[in-house]
């Protein structure tokens, strides 16, 4: 049974675009293989928690199409789903590593700790604790009954390699040497990432850790903590992080990094995921569009490059506008009109409009800006129109006097009067189109006037004249 989770940290205002990246892996390698995926909150980290941040991720997700099949929302056989409601488990778990010698307690203060740290790095060590209170455990239990503070340590082993297979980047190896004596459990009683982590992902019985290769180093540790407990490893797979196009780090600085701000500009879920499906890994057949039942049918994570690979708002856009065009007028009237919710938008110039929009339109948030025009007056103009207002009230006189109001006769009526009055014709309907909507860039006048009616047209001439 494939079971993957991802475990995002309220601590930031939505889920970070890359941890969707991530999420989408997780999802997909599920369904794959008729597998579960599972959402688990790691809110252990009691200062860095954000307010509202939990219930954003999760409603980003689901606005993704990306719905866990066990989470703090839809439940499980293996929660709670929160690690602030699993305290009493953490705290089991970690006095098995006390009783058996894996762990010990620590009431080292700060102050001592910092004092050790620059004195390591003073004789070029790499600075970490000094397992100065492993052999005081007998004193240390008096100090704790007498109300002192104190965490619980991993007792890293001095010399010893640590080696793990991960899917993308083949085998990992470090020295014990390296690491830290991890605090397992934080004097407020909440155990640390590692600790949970390790304990959850067994508990919840994941069979693969895909996550950001930024927790690579933290790895090591978490198999340390397997081991201790005799537990057998599940599989890892570390994927790369995303970069900006100049290959910084995708921050905030440089790059909208708030999943939901890509809903918020109307892109559309499957495009953006379609975008980081490519995210260090390419289609076997070379396709840059598949939606995520194609994706799920050929994905492997061994075929994951682990080379940042750039994400360009730019070549998102492309894609957007590529499914954007593909869509049936019907579903397009239904995103626009929902992404314009509180505008309320006539129906009828909806629909209408779509043909001619369709093609240019990258993100549904451009569609006011093309399309504004059809369902209201101008309030300004990219041009003004002294010394044409006598030709602009012949023309709105030739246009009373037309019966059938369609495009293409709208067009031949209007071509024949700028004949008559020997104006070159892009002069003629470049000053039409700016009197009409404002704009001198529009969609295509002749069926943009049919949309808006005859009335409606000449009453905007006139408005202008
Ligand atoms: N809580 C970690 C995060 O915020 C989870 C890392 C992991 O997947 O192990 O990304």
């Amino acid at each position: 049974m494939i079971r993957t989770r991802i475990a995002p940290s309220p601590t930031g205002t939505d889920i970070h675009i890359g941890n969707l990246y991530t999420a989408y892996l997780n999802w997909t390698l599920a369904k794959k293989h008729g597998g579960k995926f599972i959402v688990r909150i790691e809110d252990t980290d009691r200062t860095r928690r954000i307010e509202g941040s939990e219930e954003k991720i999760l409603s980003t997700l689901n606005a993704f199409g990306l719905t866990p099949d066990e989470s703090v929302e839809v439940g499980g056989k293996f929660g709670p789903y929160r690690q602030s409601e699993r305290l009493d488990i953490y705290k089991k778990y970690s006095k098995i590593l006390l009783d058996n010698g894996s762990a010990y307690l620590c009431t080292c203060s700060r102050t001592r700790l910092e004092t050790v740290r620059e004195d390591m790095k003073v004789n070029k060590q790499i600075p970490k604790y000094d397992k100065y209170c492993l052999s005081r455990q007998e004193a240390i239990k008096k100090e704790i009954e007498n109300g002192k503070e104190h965490v619980v340590r991993l007792n890293v082993p001095e010399d010893e390699d640590v080696i793990f297979q991960d899917i993308i980047r083949g085998e990992v190896k470090i020295n014990t040497g390296n690491l830290d004596d991890q605090v397992l459990m934080k004097s407020d009683g909440y155990p640390t990432y590692h600790l949970a982590v390790v304990i959850d992902d067994y508990l919840m019985k994941i069979s693969h850790v895909i996550r950001a290769e930024e927790w690579i180093s933290s790895t090591p540790k978490h198999i340390l903590i397997y081991k201790a407990f005799g537990w057998e490893l599940p599989k890892f797979a570390h994927v790369p992080i995303l970069r900006n196009p100049d290959k910084s780090k995708l921050s905030k600085r440089k790059n909208p990094v708030w999943a939901s701000w890509y809903l918020e500009q109307g892109f559309l879920p499957s495009a953006v995921l379609n975008y980081l499906a490519l995210m260090g890994w390419s289609h076997p057949e070379g396709k840059e569009i598949f939606d995520a039942d194609e994706f799920a049918e050929v994905f492997t994570l061994e075929r994951i490059q682990p080379v940042g690979p750039v994400f360009d708002v730019k070549k998102l856009e492309w894609m957007n506008g590529q499914y954007i065009m593909k869509l049936e007028i019907s579903n397009l009237k239904f995103l626009i009109s929902n992404f314009y919710k509180d505008k309320n938008l006539d129906p009828n110039i909806l629909e209408k409009s779509i043909p001619l929009v369709r093609e240019r339109l990258k993100k549904l948030n451009e569609y006011l800006d093309i399309a504004g025009f059809l369902f209201e007056k101008p309030s300004s103009y990219e041009k003004d129109f002294s010394g044409e207002k006598e030709l602009l009230k012949k023309v709105a006189d030739k246009l009373e006097s037309l019966e059938s109001w369609k495009a293409d006769e709208i067009g031949n009526l209007m071509q024949d009067f700028a004949t008559s009055e020997n104006i070159p014709f892009g002069k003629f309907f470049m000053m039409l189109r700016v009197v009409l909507s404002g704009k001198k860039i529009t969609p295509p006048l002749n069926d943009s006037m049919e949309i808006l009616g005859k009335e409606e047209c000449i009453a905007r001439i006139k408005n202008v004249i």
